[in-house]
C-alpha cells in the first residue's frame, strides 16, 4: 500500500517552491512570466523526484511504501512533469521584453536547450509508457531521461535573467534540486548495482516445472531480510545485462539464498537454458515491504503462479508455535504447475494454524471472491489479505473484495512489475 508521507513530502516541497516565487518575484518579471516560469519550475522538482526515487534508496521505501510504490510515483510524477513541461512551454512569453540585448540572448542557447528537451521528453514518455517493448530493450532507452535533465538544466542556467533569476530565492532551489537530481541520475546509472551488491556463488539450480530454483551460496556477507522481501539478481557476465528482481524465497535464517524463477521473457529464458552452476552472482537488496507480519490474527494469503514465492519464505520461517489463522489460497492452472505444493502441505501438518487451499483453473477452481468465500469459514471483512500474482488477478480481487465490504487497509499488494 502507498505511504502518504513520500507523496506528501513532493507536495510540501512543490508549495514552499511556489511560495517562494511568488513572494520574491524579481519586479522586472510581468506576471505571465512569473506564472509560466514557476510551471517549469514545478516540471523540473516532478523530474527530480523520478531522478531520487530511480535511486532504488532503501529509506525512501519507508516514506512510499516500498520499492514498487516508488516506481509508481516515479512514473506519476515523470508524466506530470510533461503536463508542467507543455503549459511552461506555450505559456512562456516568446517574444524578448526590451532592454534584453538580442545578439548576446542569440549567442546562449538556453530556447533551443529547452526545445530540444523537450522533444526528447516527449520521444522518452511514448517509449517509457510502451508495454510492447521489452525490458532489455526498454531500459537503455530510459536513460535518456538522463539527456533529457540535463538540458532542462542547461536552458534554465543559461536562460536571460528577465525570464528565470537564477539566484533568486526559488532559483537557489532549483539549483539544490539540480545537484541532488544529476547526482542521483549519475548514481542510479553508474554506481549502484556495483557498490552495494554482495557476492554469492551460485551452489545448486534445481529444476521444477517450468521453473528453476537457485540456490546462492554466500561468498562473504549473508543478505538478512524478512520473509517477503525481494533482490535483485545480477549473473556475472557480459552476456547477462542487468539485474534483475526476485523475491527470496528461503527463510533468513537458512545458509543459503533461494530464488525460485519462472521463464517470463528473454532473461529468465536464458536462465532455464544456460545458467550453470559454480558462477559468482551479485545480489542487492533486501527491497520490499510485503510483510505478513504485520497483519492481524486471522490472514488470507493469495498466491497466483510464480507468486508463491513471499508465502514460501514466510512459511519456512514460521515457528512451530504461530498461532494465526492463516488461510494459503494457492491459485495455478493445473496442479503440477504449483511449485512446492508438497513441501506446503508437510508445514500445514507442523503448523495448526496454516490451512492451504489450492485452486486450480483447469478444474473450474478460479482465483474469485465468490469461490474463495464458498471456501472460508468467516466472513470476508474479518481477514487482512495479503496478494501476490499477475495484475490481471490481483486487480479484480481486490475491488471484489473491497465491494465485498473489506478495507483499503486490509489488502496488501505485491506486483511482480515495476513499469
Ligand atoms: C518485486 C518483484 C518480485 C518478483 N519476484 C519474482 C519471483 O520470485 N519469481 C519470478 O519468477 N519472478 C519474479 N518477479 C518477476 C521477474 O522479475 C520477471 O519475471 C523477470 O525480471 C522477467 O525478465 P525477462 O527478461 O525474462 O522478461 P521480460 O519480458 O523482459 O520482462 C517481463 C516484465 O518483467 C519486468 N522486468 C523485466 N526485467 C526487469 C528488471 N531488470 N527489473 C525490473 N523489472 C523487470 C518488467 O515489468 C517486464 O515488463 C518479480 C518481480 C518483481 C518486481
Amino acid at each position: 500500500m502507498l505511504r502518504k508521507q513520500g507523496v506528501y513530502a513532493i507536495i510540501v516541497i512543490i508549495a514552499l517552491f511556489m511560495a517562494l516565487h511568488l513572494a520574491f518575484a524579481p519586479e522586472a518579471h510581468e506576471p505571465r512570466t512569473t506564472g509560466t516560469t514557476m510551471l517549469g519550475g514545478i516540471a523540473f522538482l516532478l523530474m527530480t523526484t523520478s531522478m531520487i526515487l530511480s535511486t532504488r534508496a532503501r529509506f525512501l521505501e519507508d516514506l512510499f511504501g516500498g520499492l514498487d510504490r516508488m516506481y509508481q510515483v516515479h512514473k506519476v510524477t515523470g508524466t506530470m512533469s510533461l503536463i508542467f513541461v507543455l503549459i511552461h512551454f506555450f505559456g512562456v512569453p516568446k517574444e524578448l521584453p526590451a532592454g534584453v540585448d538580442e545578439i548576446a540572448n542569440a549567442l546562449v542557447p538556453s530556447a533551443p536547450m529547452g526545445m530540444i528537451a523537450l522533444i526528447v521528453l516527449v520521444l522518452s514518455l511514448a517509449i517509457t509508457l510502451n508495454r510492447k517493448i521489452s525490458y532489455s530493450r526498454w531500459r537503455p532507452m530510459h536513460k535518456l531521461m538522463g539527456l533529457v535533465y540535463f538540458l532542462v538544466i542547461g536552458h534554465f542556467m543559461t536562460a536571460p535573467a528577465i525570464f528565470y533569476e537564477r539566484f533568486s530565492t526559488s532559483g537557489i532551489l532549483i539549483f539544490v534540486a539540480a545537484i541532488i537530481g544529476a547526482g542521483s541520475f549519475l548514481y542510479s546509472v553508474f554506481g549502484m548495482n556495483r557498490k552495494t551488491a554482495l557476492p554469492y556463488k551460485l551452489a545448486a539450480i534445481n529444476a521444477h516445472e517450468r521453473a528453476k530454483e537457485l540456490v546462492l551460496a554466500p561468498m562473504g556477507a549473508k543478505m538478512s531480510f524478512t520473509p517477503g522481501q525481494f533482490a535483485f539478481v545480477e549473473v556475472a557476465g557480459k552476456d547477462w545485462n542487468e539485474p534483475h528482481p526476485f523475491t527470496i524465497s528461503s527463510a533468513p535464517d537458512e545458509d543459503n539464498l533461494r530464488f525460485t524463477i519462472k521463464v517470463l521473457g528473454d532473461w529468465t529464458r536464458k536462465v532455464r537454458e544456460e545458467l550453470e552452476a559454480g558462477g559468482e552472482v551479485k545480489v542487492r537488496g533486501p527491497y520490499g515491504r510485503f510483510d505478513m507480519s504485520k497483519g492481524g490474527n486471522k490472514q488470507i494469503w493469495l498466491a497466483g503462479g510464480i507468486g508463491i514465492t513471499p508465502f514460501l519464505s514466510t512459511i519456512r520461517n514460521m515457528k512451530d508455535d504461530d498461532e494465526r489463522d492463516i488461510h494459503l489460497v494457492y491459485a495455478t492452472r493445473e496442479e503440477k504447475e504449483a511449485l512446492f505444493l508438497d513441501e506446503l502441505l508437510d508445514h500445514a501438518k507442523r503448523l495448526k494454524g496454516l490451512k492451504i487451499i489450492p485452486l486450480f483453473s483447469d478444474e473450474g477452481n478460479f482465483a474469485r471472491v465468490d469461490i474463495m468465500e464458498e471456501k472460508l469459514p468467516d466472513a470476508l471483512p474479518g481477514y487482512d489479505y495479503f496478494l501476490c500474482g499477475p495484475k490481471a488477478m490481483t486487480g479484480p480481487i481486490s475491488k471484489d473484495l473491497k465491494a465485498k465490504g473489506v478495507g483499503r487497509k486490509q489488502i496488501h499488494m505485491e506486483a511482480f512489475e515495476f513499469r
